[in-house]
């Protein structure tokens, strides 16, 4: 990864250069570059051990133009201000593009969690949540999981603020467990999408991915869901890896078993099915047709994108490719299906539990995968339209202006207070 892209400010040029193409004053633009407001505390926190602990955490509520903040909190050793506050500006585009009526959020601890046992975990976590609190709810900011982050953590937080608010309030997180509130299909969700909008994307291309080759960059929950849904597209998944590297094989892995090896010893790497390792890098300039980067942002750089083959990259992560290497895989006429509609499935079936959770009404897994399935092919086509209809260089593009002109719209009829 390299380091010293700053995603905010990434963000931040995605937006400048899709609003060359709409008709929006460059204060009203100005006001879209930034978050509302951003929390920074710090958690001291017991240890195991009986020693106390200090640790950063962030929520970054960016916009709430066209709904209560959303999107999910990050535990990991490089969360930075600008991360969070850059992840929660994605957020609210991604909630936009798929036209569902939340704005955009994050969270991030500073922390590498393989470090900590479980209860101190469960402690840290109730900490922020308790910090969190106040600025939460169903109707204000609705957390979910995100890097390093599952269903343990989202039960842990809803257990918190509904202890400290007494009452009960499942719908202030999503991504729960099913017993704890959670929705069939939330888990695959992310995956279910990225593989969704690059199925489509082929599709626009007049080409079946289930003749598609397929590399897989990061194997956490997006990364690998997405792997055995593409699988089960007809696709050949040829590559996948972690952070610890990859393994190759031109003539296609298993995915379900990659994960299993996964499970057993930490890492893809070593699983049988791979003929050749190969590192992150070689991963992603690899000779196949659809590219998933799955892991963190700033994965494809300038120098790599130069050297990328892939015809489609769908983004299940979020921010993989900096601002420099978009503009090279733009010249190569590589296609990108941008993160903030190709993993929106999460955030689509985060609102879907939502839903459930205030109804108090659950859905069938089918029901859910549907309705996803409908967001995700509907938002698509309003991506390509925008992109035909403006005469656009890039999808990125396509999709920023759709949802920047979807939260300027809410703006300018809600108007500005004071
Ligand atoms: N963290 C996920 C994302 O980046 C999901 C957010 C959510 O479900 O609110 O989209």
């Amino acid at each position: 990864m390299s380091s010293d892209v700053n995603p905010f400010e990434s963000l931040q040029s995605q937006i400048d250069d899709a609003a060359t193409h709409l008709d929006v004053g460059e204060d009203v633009i100005e006001r879209l570059k930034h978050p509302e407001r951003v929390l920074e505390t710090n958690l001291t926190v017991e240890m195991d051990d009986g020693t106390l602990e200090r640790f950063t955490a962030f929520r970054s509520q960016f916009n709430g133009d066209r709904g209560p903040y959303k999107g999910g909190i990050r535990y990991h050793p490089n969360v930075t201000r600008d991360e969070v506050k850059a992840l929660s500006g994605w957020m609210t585009y991604k909630t936009a593009i798929v036209d569902i009526p939340l704005g955009g959020g994050k969270g991030g601890i500073i922390i590498d969690p393989d470090g900590y046992s479980e209860t101190e975990l469960e402690r840290i976590t109730r900490a922020f949540a308790k910090e969190l609190t106040p600025f939460i709810g169903e109707d204000k900011d609705i957390p979910a999981p995100d890097v390093n982050t599952g269903q343990r953590e989202m039960n842990w937080i809803k257990d918190t603020y509904e202890t400290l608010e007494n009452t009960t309030e499942p719908g202030v997180i999503t991504g729960k467990d099913l017993d704890s509130g959670g929705s069939e299909g939330r888990v695959e969700a992310t995956g279910r999408s990225t593989v969704i909008a690059a199925r489509e994307a082929f599709e626009y291309l007049g080409r079946d991915i289930a003749d598609a080759t397929v590399a897989v960059q990061g194997y956490g929950n997006a990364g690998w869901i997405s792997a055995k849904l593409v699988e089960e597209m007809g696709a050949t998944v040829v590559a996948v890896s972690d952070s610890s590297g990859g393994v190759y094989n031109p003539d296609g892995l298993d995915a379900v078993a990659a994960k299993n090896h996964k499970n057993e010893t930490g890492s893809v790497v070593g699983f049988p099915d791979g003929e050749e390792e190969v590192t992150n890098d070689e991963l992603l300039t690899l000779d196949v047709d659809l590219l998933i980067p799955a892991a963190l942002e700033n994965a494809i750089t300038e120098e790599i994108a130069a050297d990328v083959n892939a015809d489609v990259i769908s983004e299940a992560a979020n921010g993989p490719i900096t601002p420099a290497g978009d503009a090279v895989l733009a010249e190569k006429d590589t296609i990108v299906v941008p993160d903030i509609l190709a993993n929106a499935g999460g955030v689509t079936v985060s609102y879907f539990e939502w839903v459930q959770n205030r109804q108090r009404f659950y859905w069938d897994e089918e029901t859910v995968n549907e309705r996803l399935e409908e967001i995700i092919v509907d938002s698509f086509d309003a991506l390509t339209e925008a992109y035909e209809e403006h005469d656009l260089d890039t999808f990125r593009e396509a999709a920023y202006v759709v949802s920047i002109q979807r939260v300027v719209d809410a703006f300018e009829q809600a108007g500005t207070f004071p």
